[in-house]
């Protein structure tokens, strides 16, 4: 109940629209009623001829009722007026009369009914988006480990399909909830007004069906949220595929896949089919339950009025009516709890991201820092990632001044991807302490921190917009001459000029395919505009061409000058470059210092991975 209350929180700002259509609704269920109840004079004008004043006007007297003196009164007035009103002319004025008062009344239900339909639509449209935009808002908040761990199409399936569910969360409290009560009330007053015996009578017989068909109900709402969970399974098998693609293939594992995903499909298939069934028995089941329990009311009904009991044929039909009408909402109200219960469901697991607390966020009064002035100081870190409690890095220590090259080396595994993670603050230490100017990274505006610092990783990701936009992405002041320049300067611009539009052209559309080395170069030139003063590149090993190789090197050069510059490096060239290497290993420093200091000491890693893996490279 909790979660359901949080959903209608999200009501709130669409409250007049909520109010706009309870109003409506109720206009429908009276229009609603009148249409039914003009049903009675329509009758008499047609079969009694309706100038037969004594038969037409209903005669209070003869029959008992219910209700209180006074309601009887005015209701004797009314009807009295109404009749007077239909019946005072010749008998096809009544008709004329009649007719026109049924079309004014359908059209006025239909009119309401379109209104409430679109003002309840409007609230329930706005929900779904504002609770989609806090729950995608809240994505970017979430610490990155998160996305590893989380299945992404399970977080897609979340915020598509489950907010669509508790949408309907938002018509049952207000739809059923408003409407079906009032137009219970209308209908229930109509049929007591015409015959309360014949309503007792009803309410005894009626609940036969009602209780199967909200028995039916119920199967059916169970295996709609079966086929939600189905739904969300395919989404990830699909997902998973389609960011997999190049593993599926190199692994040759297509029919592996192709087998989880139909038998993903099949058990969707069944599931379908299994509520086709209920959902295809219900309606001749309960359509039969109905025409039974009609039945007996028509026999109890039409008894009365062949024994001449105070109840005309007009009016018994009227009743027949408003007592059919009865059974929608009341079918719909019992459902309610159910589409309570399944909305809060989906509404959990939206919330349960919604309420994940970043646990990387800034200081109450964070520091601004707009320049990088002096050195970066590692401070005896240690790491481990909240899947395990097994030491990423330990005891690591070290200085970086300003514009030196720092060159991370060691072998696969070894921590260097973690420990470079841990400077834009995309995970925090578990102890020790990172310093930018002396000040520890976690009092910097996490904001200010990202600004001072560029990335370039082996995964280029370039988004499906304009080449121009990809470049100066994140970046809100900048001139397409800038936008040029970092381009010329990261050996971009050349290919760039030869595409169809240029600057212009749509990374991803019509088939526009990048190699690794330009979208490398792209990136680069991203963080050649951006110009942080704090660079850090994992270099790519993937294999370029010659010339493609020679370019992206002249670039990354380039991107270093004049810049601090961590680097995870797999390049000859670079490691020479660095002012400094640190060689890590299992979460270690186990040597650092220049190319010329470390190549030298004889039994050291730095000379064997040397000789392993770089004396071949250049
Ligand atoms: P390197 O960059 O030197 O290859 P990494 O920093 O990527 O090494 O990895 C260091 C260790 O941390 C490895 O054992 C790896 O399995 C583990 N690791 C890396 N990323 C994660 C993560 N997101 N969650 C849990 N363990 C991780």
């Amino acid at each position: 109940m909790k979660t359901y209350f949080r959903i209608l929180a999200f009501v709130k700002p669409y409250k007049n629209y909520i109010a706009g259509s309870i109003l409506f609704s109720i206009l429908y269920a009276l229009a609603n009623g009148a249409s039914i109840y003009l049903l009675i004079p329509l009758l008499d004008t047609l079969f009694l001829g309706g100038s037969d004043k004594s038969s037409a006007t209903v005669n209070q007297s003869a029959k008992t009722s219910i209700l209180p003196d006074w309601i009887a009164d005015i209701q004797h007035s009314l009807s009295e007026s109404f009749n007077t009103f239909i019946f005072g002319g010749s008998k096809i004025d009544a008709l004329t009369k009649i007719v026109f008062l049924v079309m004014l009344a359908f059209f006025l239900k239909n009119l309401f009914g379109y209104l409430q339909a679109y003002f309840l639509a409007y609230a329930e449209q706005g929900v779904v988006k504002d609770i989609r935009n806090q729950a995608y808002k809240h994505l970017h908040k979430l610490p990155m480990g998160f996305f590893k761990n989380e299945k992404t199409g399970n977080l897609i399936s979340r915020i598509i399909n489950d907010v669509s569910v508790v949408q309907s969360s938002v018509s049952t409290v207000f739809l059923n909830m408003v409407r079906e009560p009032i137009t219970i009330l209308v209908f229930l007053g109509i049929a007591l007004s015409i015959s309360w015996q014949l309503t007792l009578f009803s309410f005894v017989v009626l609940p036969i069906s009602l209780i199967f068909i909200a028995l039916l109900g119920l199967k059916l709402r169970k295996q709609s949220s079966i086929l939600q969970q189905s739904i969300a399974e395919i989404t990830n098998l699909l997902y998973e595929t389609i960011s997999g693609v190049k593993i599926v293939k190199a692994f040759g594992m297509e029919e592996y896949e192709n087998k989880k995903f139909f038998n993903g499909t099949l058990s969707y298939f069944k599931k379908t089919l299994g509520m086709v069934r209920v959902r295809n028995l219900s309606s001749p089941v309960t359509e039969f339950l109905s025409v039974v329990v009609g039945a007996l009311i028509i026999y109890y009904g039409g008894k009365i009025v062949i024994e001449g009991g105070g109840l005309k044929a007009s009016e018994f039909l009227g009743f027949l009516f408003a007592i059919f009408q009865l059974m929608t909402p009341i079918k719909e109200l019992s459902g309610v709890n159910n589409r309570i219960q399944e909305s809060s469901a989906a509404g959990e697991r939206i919330f349960e991201i919604i309420d994940i607390e970043p646990a990387i966020k800034n200081i109450e009064t964070p520091i601004r820092k707009n320049d990088f002035t002096t050195n970066i100081i590692f401070d005896n870190i240690a790491f481990h990632y909240s899947d395990s409690d097994e030491l990423v890095l330990k005891d690591v220590s070290f200085e970086v001044k300003k514009g030196e090259i720092i060159a991370l080396v060691g072998p696969s595994g070894g921590g260097k991807s973690t420990l470079v993670d841990l400077l834009p603050r995309f995970y925090d230490p578990t102890s020790g302490a990172i310093y930018y100017d002396g000040i520890d990274i976690k009092n910097i505006k996490i904001e200010d921190l990202r600004k001072l610092l560029g990335i370039v990783t082996q995964e280029t990701i370039l988004f499906n917009e304009s080449i121009k936009n990809n470049i100066a992405y994140g970046l809100e002041n900048y001139s397409f001459d800038k936008i040029v320049e970092a381009s010329k300067m990261a050996n971009a611009h050349s290919f760039i000029e030869e595409l169809p539009d240029g600057y212009d052209t749509i990374i991803g559309e019509r088939g526009l395919k990048l190699s690794g080395g330009q979208r490398q170069r792209l990136s680069i030139a991203r963080a050649l505009l951006k110009n942080p003063a704090i660079m850090i590149f994992d270099e790519a090993t993937s294999a370029l061409d010659n010339q493609s190789e020679m370019l992206v090197q002249e670039a990354i050069e380039r991107l270093m000058q004049n810049r601090t510059t961590f680097v995870i490096a797999h390049r000859l060239s670079t490691i020479r470059n660095a002012t400094k290497i640190l060689v890590i290993d299992k979460g270690k420093i186990i040597q650092s210092g220049t190319h010329n200091d470390l190549i030298n000491i004889d039994d050291g890693v730095y000379k064997k991975l040397y000789e392993m893996q770089f004396r071949d490279i250049q």
